[in-house]
């Protein structure tokens, strides 16, 4: 159980551990965000910290714990396996106002943390595109956000978790108690064990508003000089138009934003209350409609440069505010590409690879360009490093999608970059284990109960 010295203490119990093991969930089957690939899986829910160790004891298969399903490939699927969905254990367990300390069990999202922060004057130190992600999540990813120049990764603001093992052990990881299972987990991927629970310290805020300044920009020389410009600036993201040529090729918004000084309202966000309603038709996203879609939205910003004072959740959150929204690219789903490219190659390696992306005629308009800063990361596999990352999507066409996200992802190598693992279901054994040398460490630290779809799929190949 988690250490009770906090100054506000929740009312919290767990089951005996000889308590019945969970029983299975027949139904929904359980996606990932991409909806790819489609992997059958009983899913277990947990709902008390001892469940997991009850539902390890009775499997005859491997395992592994799971969240919101928000990661976009297979690092939260398991073919023919167990999947623990945590999403049951959700109780606040301490929080403390004068370090800002919160803990919580690990299937909380962070959607549910904020609606008891933001009325306190917290908020989340780190926060991801969508707060539909759990705790536990958020730290096996070892997530990002639009801060990560001036913050780091979520995994820095973490301050101690449990770490349960399927042969029984239970340790406090810190940075200074089990560094090297605190390190080992922290984007690990759900491979070292389980995490009932974890303690995070947020920040303090006076409103919901976020100052915003909105500035067009026309090719990556001008985003990597608005980047320097707003070196300073606690949060920082671009839109970015990956259809266009010619002139008009990279254009794009760039977003710099600050929590709002003045005192302002703080009270919990209302429920979304939209949810996509179909499965959009395979042709729906083309490069036309895509096209389309792009000029819209450059210049829906008339004017150059914009200030504008913004709730914090369509700053944050814009596509949260319609449920499900992955529908849209029908029932074959999505692939996300997302690199990131060290300094020294970043302008040549982004400009090569938005080149290669606009004459695919293939991405959609959701593709998001940012600097990461060098605050180091604390975990073993995170993701993160200094130089430039973008994210974006491709519907999944037969026969187009793939080859050309490999020929991405070669590019990504071949510029000295990486890819990122809770937004992949596609790249090789060879790719990764370059991406990620280290990659050896975390399978000797894997639970030998615990694995993935992705984790499978990416050592299938020992490259020497
Ligand atoms: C619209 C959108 C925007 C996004 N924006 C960003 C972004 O800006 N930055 C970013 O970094 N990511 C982003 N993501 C990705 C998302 O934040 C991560 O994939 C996140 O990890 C998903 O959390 P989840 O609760 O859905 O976990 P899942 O996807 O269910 O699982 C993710 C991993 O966590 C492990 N895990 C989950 N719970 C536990 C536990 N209790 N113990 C041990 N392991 C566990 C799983 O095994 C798996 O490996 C975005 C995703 C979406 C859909």
């Amino acid at each position: 159980m988690a250490p009770s010295t906090a100054e506000l203490e929740f009312p919290t119990e767990t089951t005996p551990s000889d308590s019945p093991a969970p029983t299975p969930h027949p139904i929904p089957q359980f996606e990932s965000w991409g909806r790819y690939p489609k992997h059958n899986a009983r899913v277990l829910p947990l709902c008390w910290q001892s469940d997991f160790s009850a539902a390890i004891a009775n499997l005859h298969d491997s395992a592994l714990p799971v969240g919101m399903g928000r990661s976009y490939g297979d690092v939260c699927l398991l073919k023919d396996g167990t999947l623990l969905q945590t999403t049951g254990m959700d109780r606040l367990i301490a929080f403390d106002p004068a370090t800002g300390i919160l803990t919580a069990e690990a299937g909380i999202t962070l959607a549910q943390v904020l609606d008891f922060a933001v009325p306190r004057g917290f908020f989340l130190p780190v926060t991801p595109g969508t707060k539909y992600v759990t705790l536990g999540g958020a730290i096996a990813n070892d997530i990002h956000g639009k801060n990560h120049h001036v913050a780091g990764t979520f995994g820095c603001h973490v301050t101690q978790f449990e770490l349960v093992r399927s042969d029984g052990t239970h340790r406090l990881c810190s940075p200074h108690e089990n560094p090297d299972w605190f390190a080992a987990t922290i984007g690990g991927m759900g491979l070292t064990g389980f995490i009932p629970w974890a303690s995070l310290r947020l920040i303090p805020i006076v409103s919901r508003s976020i100052d915003v300044e909105y500035t067009q920009f026309h090719g990556v020389d001008e985003f990597l000089a608005l980047t320097q410009r707003h070196a300073h600036s606690t949060y920082t993201v671009s839109w970015v138009d990956v259809t266009s040529t010619g002139r008009n090729f990279a254009r794009g918004i760039f977003m710099a934003g600050e929590h709002a000084t003045l005192p302002g309202e703080l009270k919990p966000s209302p429920e979304p209350k939209l949810t996509f309603p179909f499965e959009a038709p395979g042709f729906a996203l083309n490069k036309f409609s895509v096209a389309a879609f792009n000029a819209l939205y450059f210049h829906k910003q008339l004017k150059p440069h914009k200030l504008l004072i913004q709730d914090y959740e369509p700053y944050f959150y814009p596509l949260d505010a319609v449920l499900r929204w992955n529908r849209l690219y029908g029932k074959r789903g999505l692939l996300q590409f997302q690199y990131v490219i060290p300094w020294e190659h970043a302008r040549e390696g982004t400009i090569a690879i938005l080149h290669e992306v606009a004459k695919s005629g293939l991405a959609s308009f959701l593709a998001v360009l940012k600097a990461f800063g060098d605050v180091p990361s604390p975990g073993l596999m995170s993701f993160p490093s200094p130089g430039i990352t973008l994210a974006l999507d491709f519907p999944i066409k037969p026969g187009r999608s793939f080859p050309l996200f490999n020929r991405l992802a070669d590019m990504t190598l071949e510029f000295g970059g990486r890819l990122y693992p809770a937004k992949d279901a596609a790249m090789t054994s060879a790719q990764f284990q370059t991406f990620y040398p280290q990659w050896p460490r975390l399978a000797r630290m894997r639970d030998p109960l615990i694995t993935s779809s992705f984790w499978e799929r990416v050592t299938a190949d020992k490259i020497d």
